[in-house]
């Protein structure tokens, strides 16, 4: 490089603000087609299934509770999801989206990856279910 195209760049950069963004203190606004959260409406979901089928990460899973009282559960794990939007095609209700304004998903803790939507009174089932299993004993000799 010049020596004169050095001091240039330099004299330019000493009166420039920065163009780094003070991210997380500046936000600006996420384009229309972000892929961030999966987003699921229960009321259009048949508990098909064929979400978490299709899903190549693995990421979702469908718990039917009662199929014709229409009790689903939708697991999500967050940290397994490529945001591929396979889920979004394969719904043929559309019940999936993904959010373009819930996308700031890093923790520490992956425990937090892990969402379980549904009616409360059905996740609550769901949950005391699991547990109940995870305390029972794996082999019994
Ligand atoms: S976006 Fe892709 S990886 Fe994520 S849940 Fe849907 S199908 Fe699975
Ligand atoms: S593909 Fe759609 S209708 Fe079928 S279980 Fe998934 S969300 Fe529900």
């Amino acid at each position: 490089m010049k020596i004169g195209l050095m001091f240039r760049d330099i004299s330019t950069s000493l009166f420039q603000r920065p163009v780094t963004e003070r991210y997380p203190y500046e936000r600006k606004g996420t384009p229309n087609r972000l892929r961030g959260k999966l987003k699921w409406n229960l009321e259009s979901c048949t508990g098909c299934g064929l979400c978490g089928l299709d899903c190549p990460a693995n990421a979702i899973q469908v718990h039917v509770l009662d199929r014709k009282e229409k009790r689903f559960i939708l697991e999500y794990h967050a940290d397994r999801c490529t945001f591929c939007a396979q889920c979004v095609h394969s719904c043929r209700q559309g019940c999936i989206d993904l959010s373009n304004t819930d996308w700031e998903l890093a923790a520490l803790d992956g425990d937090v990856f892990r969402f379980i939507f549904g009616v409360q009174a059905n996740v609550d089932e769901f949950l005391v279910g699991e547990s109940s299993a995870d305390t029972e004993s794996p082999t019994s000799e």
